[in-house]
């Protein structure tokens, strides 16, 4: 079987609701799982209505469930025929009654407790998978709604909750085989889940793509495909660089390192279930379903230039420490980083040699007092205005010449660098340039490390799982 996760904005109205059913069901022969999100900018609405609700505001929360209906009655109206359009429109109201007397507790206390939270938001994705449910029955792609409260099991934590997997996966293995046997496809809401208690939780905003991989993992799923509006992840930025490529595939460590410098990328933490379980999850663009995406695994296969990507974050401040006193003593690396926690300062990237450290931090703020205590260690000195560059590539890994040939570019484009840290994986070089040049020394790089480098997967057309058997 394989799970098929879609976003806020691929199931946002019925124009949308009608192509993902046409995605689903070129799949059928794969036993295909849905889960889907509120609709686009529902769960928003959800967290204002709880909000307004506890300032004692009662009717404008009951306006804002108001306009939710609206939306998915008008979807519905749109899809389903007259009779399974009454039969929507009563559990929506059932559901949005619920919502209508928990607004209405929250408003008589004044406050919101953490549960009640969990609670309102819930309605988002439970209205939208049933939505979508009925919507794939009238499009021709036989479903069958399931009710993830009842099947993803977690603590009864707010407004996160941990999935508990032993209960989830027996509680999925009794529910989801018999539907996929007689070819249903179970649509499921993602995001929302339950206590063994039978208390309502969530996983946190933008649970959805964890639900997936949860689900996935549970269920052994052969792929997770994670259905987006974007087609996958580039090698670039496309706002620096024009030319920037479809990745084909990517490890699971690459992804998790360009996620951290900046990269739009899905976040890998939420995958983590299914990489565990070495399934592969497959980033694809719900407006362009030909196109063959980005796929995630714990190990991809080699890709055509020795790095996979290369991710700008701007608005980068270093500071360097030189302590001469200190040489040869521990005691300088534990005062300094003592002062980075007690200025909560997570530093980005560090360069140490000798009696000398480098920090790249975030943001350019005055560091004044933190300056002022670093002097006690040494001769500080700050400069705002930086960039950090960070090439990701697991095939780098032992290979030798590689930094040489980042810094022949660098060099030869004539931009200086101001620091440099190699990841102890092996799988990353970063490098701070100041902010001025950063968009040249990407395209600079992007030009020789990606472009020179043409036959290409994306290029030659072959798709990514050609380029995996390769
Ligand atoms: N609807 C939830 C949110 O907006 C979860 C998700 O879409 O992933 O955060
Ligand atoms: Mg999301």
């Amino acid at each position: 079987m394989i799970v098929m996760k879609f976003g806020g904005t691929s199931v946002q109205d019925s124009t949308a609701i009608r192509r993902v059913a046409s995605i689903v069901a070129t799949r059928l022969a794969e036993q295909p799982l849905a889960v889907v999100s509120a609709m686009g900018g529902v769960t928003d609405k959800l967290v204002q209505t709880a909000e307004v609700a506890a300032r004692g505001e009662l009717s404008q929360a009951l306006e804002l469930l108001q306009a939710i209906r609206a939306r998915h009655i008008l979807a519905a109206s749109e899809i389903l025929v007259q009779a399974e359009a009454n039969r929507y429109a009563e559990e929506l109201d059932a559901r949005l009654g619920e919502a209508t007397a928990l607004a209405t507790a929250i408003a008589a206390q004044g406050a919101l407790t953490p549960a009640q939270h969990s609670h309102m938001l819930s309605f988002g994705e439970l209205i939208s998978s049933q939505l979508v449910a009925a919507a794939f029955n009238a499009l021709g792609v036989p479903a069958a709604y399931a009710d993830s409260r009842a099947l993803i099991i977690t603590d009864a934590h707010h407004p996160a909750a941990t999935p508990q997997p032993g209960p989830t996966r027996a509680r999925l293995l009794e529910a989801i085989p018999p539907l996929l046997s007689k070819n249903l496809v179970p649509v499921l809401g993602g995001f929302i889940a339950g206590s063994e208690s039978g208390q309502i939780t969530t996983l946190g905003r933008g649970g959805s793509d964890y639900s997936a991989a949860i689900i996935g993992a549970a269920l052994n799923a052969s792929r997770i495909e994670i259905w987006t509006d974007v087609s996958g992840i580039l090698t670039t930025d496309p706002r620096i660089c024009s030319k920037a490529q479809r990745i084909a595939e990517i490890g699971f460590h690459e992804a998790t390192e360009l996620a951290c410098f900046g990269a739009k990328v899905l976040h890998p933490a939420t995958l983590l279930p299914a990489i565990e379980h070495d399934i592969p999850v497959a980033v694809l663009n719900s407006h362009k379903p030909n196109e063959d995406g980005t796929i995630i695994r714990a190990t991809a296969a080699q890709g055509p230039a020795p790095f996979r990507a290369i991710a700008l974050k701007r608005n980068i401040s270093i500071f360097n420490v030189r302590a001469p006193r200190h040489v040869g003593s521990l005691r300088f690396l534990d005062d300094l980083f003592s002062l980075l926690r007690w200025h909560h300062l997570p530093s980005e990237i560090v360069a140490i040699s000798g009696a000398t450290a480098s920090v790249a931090i975030e943001g350019s703020r005055d560091l004044g007092r933190l300056t002022t205590e670093l002097t006690s260690l040494g001769e500080v000195e700050f400069q705002p205005d930086m960039a950090i560059i960070c090439l990701v590539g697991e095939d780098i890994r032992g290979r030798v010449g590689i930094a040489s040939s980042v810094f022949g570019i660098m060099a030869t484009a004539g931009i200086n660098i101001r620091m440099i840290a190699q990841g102890s994986s092996e799988i990353s070089v970063s490098f701070v340039v100041e902010e001025k040049d950063a968009v040249k020394s990407v395209q600079e790089l992007h030009r020789h490390l990606f472009e020179e480098h043409s036959g290409t997967a994306s290029r030659t057309g072959s798709t990514a799982m050609e380029t995996a058997q390769a």
